[in-house]
């Protein structure tokens, strides 16, 4: 049977480019980095060349970027490192109700050590409640660290305007970046952002890779002891060909932005448009504007949404009930707690995320299949 992929936000194919940019780092450039003869100089410019084009994808210098194994490191290693660094004066993060768990669980595992977190509401649509934000910031608040785009819902959030508030307030501002980066343009100098997580597998690079940017002149303290490796900030010898097809992924992201982008919001736009004509009693959750190009929540009432995921699945559909990270627990998803919605309406909620391989034949056999499962179901 022939897959139909819809859960790109959950994770990517590795693209044939990034792939054949990788091979070479995994037998004929083996050599160690850090090592000075021409077979470790070789494996090392590789790892340059990819952080100028990670750089180059969010405009910032190459010596701001750090590569991790992932965006919960990135995340984690930013968070607590701050916390680490203003922990003596400062005592105040604030964030939102809908981060991912790698932020979430961060900031609860810091509050167990003393720092006090502030939660922040967001409306309907899911977009963080400016006001509240604002209302919230303390003289010892140290760190603001709000998604750029949320992974459930795709909910884009006004990241410029909660930089200047950071700005003013001298407050770090941290953005976890993970599905918005490759999606949407990010320019860190334009948009004021001190701090980023990125991550591999969702544009198309391998998994476990990740990056982390922070501006010059925020100190932070070394996060892995062993090594001199990036910049003496994480010891160990690096993962060489997945940190190459990271920067081949962030090469083909900047160059292919604009018509990927466009790509996805015709499938997306198509999608919610059929499925709102074609299914009574569904409900779009989340922005229908200010949303991921290639996201698309919707709600079916008097449906479980596992169920509706086993059916899609004989059908050879992948899609989520919730984020990959969260599915497995039968608590209705935190996100679509914070934007209001029942319990009835979390449990029957669908993402479906869309990617380049994806086709309008793919679309309407979705929808289809969708309106043969509801009916049945229901
Ligand atoms: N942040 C967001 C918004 C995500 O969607 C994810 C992954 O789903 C992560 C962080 C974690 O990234 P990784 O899977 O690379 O650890």
């Amino acid at each position: 049977m022939k897959i139909r992929y819809f859960d790109n936000a959950a994770t990517t194919k590795v693209k044939k480019e990034v792939l054949e940019a990788m091979l070479p780092y995994l037998n004929e450039q083996y050599g160690n980095p850090s090592s000075l003869y021409s077979l470790g100089r070789k494996a090392k410019t590789g790892i340059e060349k990819a952080r100028k084009n990670v750089a180059n994808l969010i405009n910032c210098n190459p010596n701001e970027i750090y590569f991790t194994s992932s965006g919960t490191e990135s995340d984690n290693t930013i968070i607590k490192q701050i916390a680490k660094k203003y922990k003596k004066n400062k005592k105040h993060i604030i964030t939102s109700k809908i981060e991912h768990p790698a932020v979430l669980h961060t900031c609860q595992v810091l509050e167990k050590e003393g720092i006090d977190v502030s939660y922040i509401n967001v409306n309907k649509e899911g977009i963080i409640d400016l006001e509240e934000l604002k209302r919230s910031i303390r003289n010892d608040t140290f760190l603001i660290t709000i998604m750029s785009a949320n992974n459930e819902i795709g909910t884009i959030q006004p990241i410029e305007t909660i930089a200047k508030i950071a700005k003013i307030h001298n407050i770090i501002f941290h953005t976890d970046a993970v599905q918005a980066c490759g999606n949407m343009p990010i320019d860190v100098k334009k948009m004021g952002i001190d701090a980023l997580s990125l991550s591999g597998h969702k544009i198309n690079a391998p998994k476990g890779v990740g990056a982390l940017y922070v501006k010059n002149g925020i100190e932070f303290d070394k996060f892995m002891d062993g090594g001199h490796q990036e910049r003496n900030k994480r010891g160990g010898t690096e993962n060489v060909a997945s940190i190459v097809g990271l920067g081949e992924a962030c090469l083909i992201a900047k160059n292919n932005l604009e018509p990927h982008i466009k790509h996805l919001q015709e499938l997306r736009d198509y999608y919610i448009k059929q499925v709102e004509e074609k299914i009574q009693f569904v409900k779009l959750n989340g922005a229908k504007s200010k949303r991921l190009p290639g996201n698309a929540n919707f709600s079916f009432e008097f449906i479980d949404g596992s169920a509706l995921l086993f059916k899609l699945d004989e059908k050879g559909i992948c899609a989520s009930s919730g984020s990959a990270c969260t599915s497995g627990s039968s608590e209705p998803s935190h996100v679509l707690k914070a934007i209001g919605l029942p319990d009835n309406l979390s449990k029957g909620a669908l993402r479906v995320s869309f990617g380049e391989e994806n086709t309008k034949e793919d679309v309407d056999y979705l929808i289809n299949s969708l309106i043969e499962i509801v009916n049945e179901l229901r």
